[in-house]
């Protein structure tokens, strides 16, 4: 008996982090009122899609281990999200949320896990999931620690400068492509896919 997802080809993605790169980094954001697209984002988004890369966001939310809000509001969030990309036709193709912190907070959240960026547990979980190929795939963060986790599973790495990603070309790792934002990050993947646009 063949298992029917052994039939399924690989696929490509694009594993995103939110905060700073996607929207406005606004510290523990969690209110849809201060939800604020980054400039170019959602036409990235698009641009990623049309080339045929799933869209997968991994975001670490220590905020709900720590109490300032809940799970439930994370992803009340990612509906608004969802919502906001419609017109481009963008929609999020997985959400994955760390909501975890190892020291701070209290209650089931505060607690050591393997999903924690710079750990690769929310990728390796979407890689699982949608049958992705990881070395087809990408990842686009504002921290090393995004770098970090998208390294462990093996798929090329991109740091933007929006959010925290103020690090200079100096100072990141060799293997990281850093670029203004999501749009030229963007620009850049495709641009790899097919020299010459
Ligand atoms: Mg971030
Ligand atoms: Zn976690």
């Amino acid at each position: 008996m063949i298992e029917v997802n052994a039939l399924k080809p690989f696929q490509r993605a694009v594993f995103l982090d939110r905060d700073g790169v996607i929207n406005v980094e606004k510290c523990y954001l969690h209110r849809i009122e201060d939800f604020e697209f980054l400039p170019g984002a959602p036409e990235a988004l698009r641009l990623l899609k049309e080339a045929g890369f799933l869209l997968v966001v991994v975001t670490n939310q220590s905020g709900v281990a720590r109490g300032y809000y809940t799970l439930e509001a994370v992803h009340e969030l990612h509906r608004h999200l969802q919502n906001e990309l419609k017109p481009y036709a963008a929609a999020i193709d997985g959400f994955y949320i760390c909501p975890h912190h190892p020291e701070h907070g209290s209650g089931k959240f505060a607690a050591d896990c393997s999903c924690r960026k710079p750990l690769p547990g929310m990728l390796e979980q979407a890689v699982a999931d949608f049958r992705i190929d990881p070395a087809q795939s990408y990842l686009v963060g504002d921290k090393l620690s995004d770098i970090e986790a998208g390294h462990a599973v093996g798929c090329r790495c991109l740091l933007v400068k929006t959010g925290y990603g103020d690090i200079s070309a100096e100072a990141a790792p060799k293997d990281v492509t850093i670029v203004d934002d999501l749009l030229a990050a963007a620009r850049s993947i495709i641009g790899e896919e097919t020299p010459g646009i």
